[in-house]
């Protein structure tokens, strides 16, 4: 019997542990979402009850000139100026970098979202809910608004996991690491174990980590055995679905990390080589994904040129 591509994928069992993981992180994502609405909707209104001052019934007066530009943002009017002021006040991180250019501050009077994207890291300024978010963007909230009262270390301890997912070129991770996360994962979730929505997840999240995945295919109960009851059934599209969404992640993460220039070139061209095997060995996967590794390929090629000149004219210096 041929396997299809995406058995042979989930015969590694780390490639497996990997997708298990990134759908831990999704279902996280989908439990945080109508809590973080709703806490960011309090605290635009705590702020505003505290200094009516800074509500709807004021305008910015510096229109382009309070645009933030990435990290920087120097406001030209006293509206804007007191919107700063009371952002880094709840800022856990007002000493560090702070992504001034995901908001718009025009807006920060009457749209809480406007608010809470001062709080996130960078990407994120067309991004107009927390639905439209991922995990990690609304951790980092978590973590760097004082607002939401929860021991810190475990968002924390979250955040580097879903690093170590995101960054893993090999798109594997051990089982020992997937305790470690399961861990992690739970402990924080347990934080809001009064949320009932929050605590479903939780539940579902413990189920799926410590269960074994089986492919259901309609019509043949036989493929893995007979069913059992350690085992979770998905359908292949149900998980082709999470792979898709977990490397549209991926991919969009790299780029971000080569904008950035949060990870040197040479690293950027391990990512895109791995991806590009992976893909082009996964067809039922690769059609999927061509926009996005084209944009991530032409940034990096262009990247590489304008190294190469900076290099070019480093060198004719040292003759001049
Ligand atoms: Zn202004």
């Amino acid at each position: 019997m041929v396997l299809s591509e995406l058995a042979l994928r989930l015969n590694s069992a780390e490639y497996k542990n990997w997708v298990k993981a990134g759908h831990c992180l999704l279902l996280l994502r989908g439990c945080l979402q109508d809590f973080i609405r709703a806490e960011v909707e309090a605290f635009h209104r705590l702020i505003l009850a505290a200094t009516p001052s800074l509500g709807p019934r004021a305008s910015c007066l510096g229109s382009v000139r309070c645009t933030p530009r990435a990290r920087q943002f120097q406001p030209q009017c006293q509206l804007c100026t007191e919107w700063k002021r009371e952002i880094l006040k709840h800022h856990t991180n007002r000493n560090g970098d702070i992504y001034w250019g995901n908001c718009k501050p025009e807006r920060w009077p009457f749209d809480p979202w406007e608010l809470a994207k001062a709080f996130m890291p960078r990407g994120l300024a067309d991004k107009k809910g927390p639905e439209e978010c991922d995990a990690v963007a609304l951790l980092s909230l978590i973590n760097s608004c004082d607002h939401f009262r929860i021991d810190r270390k475990k968002v924390i301890e979250v955040i580097k996991c879903r690093n170590e997912i995101m960054h893993s070129s090999e798109m594997k991770v051990s089982s020992s690491w997937l305790q470690d996360f399961q861990m992690k994962i739970q402990s924080f979730l347990n934080e809001f174990r009064n949320i009932p929505e929050i605590a479903a997840t939780s539940a579902r999240i413990e189920k799926l980590l410590t269960f074994d995945w089986a492919v259901h295919i309609p019509g043949d109960d036989q493929l893995d055995g007979p069913k059992s009851d350690t085992k979770i059934y998905l359908s292949e599209s149900e998980i082709s679905e999470i792979e898709m969404e977990l490397l549209r992640e991926k991919l969009q993460e790299s780029y971000l990390q080569a904008e950035g220039q949060a990870i040197p070139p040479e690293e950027v061209a391990k990512h895109v080589e791995a991806m590009k095997i992976f893909l082009k060995n996964n067809k039922d996967l690769g059609s999927s994904f061509e926009e996005e590794m084209q944009k991530l390929e032409d940034f990096h090629l262009q990247h590489q040129t304008v190294r190469a000149e900076e290099a070019g004219k480093g060198r004719l210096k040292e003759f001049l």
